[in-house]
């Protein structure tokens, strides 16, 4: 199945799901939209009343700011993959709880490996939280990071920057570095599969050095600051 159909069969999985409680108070679930062959993913934490009532991610005023945020650095949002953390909307906009996203991991999981994006950008603590669990969305915004094999970009969310006007200019000064961010991890990941594959080729031992080494495979282990 190619990754149309597999997005697809999770966001038809996810309108009906009922793993948690947040489905008895949902309008429609928001399994997250894009395009299916982007290597960018950015993921937020929940949807909200407009999301709720729509069933697409990011429709309010912070889906507003994101779009401005992504236009300025030239990409529309339907060149990348929106999802959530969290499917449903929390009542109340409340923040999601750790059952709730727990229970939704899942289904992100599946859009990751559908997508394999080469880089997933957070939007907020709770998002980010699932990629570098130790990480201070103080410290690690508009810098990229390797969590088990995925790179991360994580930024504030837009909404905070609707209720703390100063974080506004973080969060265009901090998108400004994602399409370098892109190239890197693209560059990096490229390099792993063509080492993967030299390392798996079975007449490999009868092969001449390659003269094209590529870099060392970057440390899987969590919260590698590239830059
Ligand atoms: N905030 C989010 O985290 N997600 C949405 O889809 C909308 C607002």
């Amino acid at each position: 199945m190619g990754p149309e159909a597999l997005l697809a069969e999770v966001a038809a999985e996810a309108r009906a799901c009922t793993r948690c409680p947040l489905h008895r108070g949902r309008t429609q679930a928001v399994p997250g939209e894009g395009n299916p062959l982007s290597d960018v993913l950015l993921v937020g934490e929940a949807p909200g009343a407009r999301e709720d009532a729509s069933g697409r991610p990011f429709v309010g005023p912070a889906g507003q700011l994101l779009n401005e945020l992504l236009a300025s650095i030239g990409w529309a949002r339907e060149e990348v993959f929106i999802a959530n953390a969290v499917k449903c909307r929390p009542p109340g906009n409340r923040d999601p709880e750790a059952s709730e996203i727990a229970a939704c991991a899942p289904f992100l999981d599946r859009q990751e490996a559908a997508l394999e994006p080469a880089v997933i950008v957070t939007l907020g603590r709770h998002s980010l939280a699932r990629y570098l669990p130790q990480a201070r969305i103080g410290q690690a915004h508009g810098t990229l990071h390797r969590s088990g094999g995925r790179f991360i970009f994580p930024m504030y969310h837009p909404a905070a920057a609707l209720h703390q006007g100063s974080l506004r200019e973080t969060l265009f000064a901090d998108i400004r570095g994602l399409p370098a961010a892109l190239l890197r991890s693209r560059e990096a990941l490229d390099a792993e599969r063509a080492a993967g594959s030299a390392a798996t080729r079975p007449d490999e031992a009868s092969e001449p050095p390659s003269d094209a080494d590529p870099e060392p495979a970057a440390d899987s282990a969590e919260q590698m600051t590239l830059f």
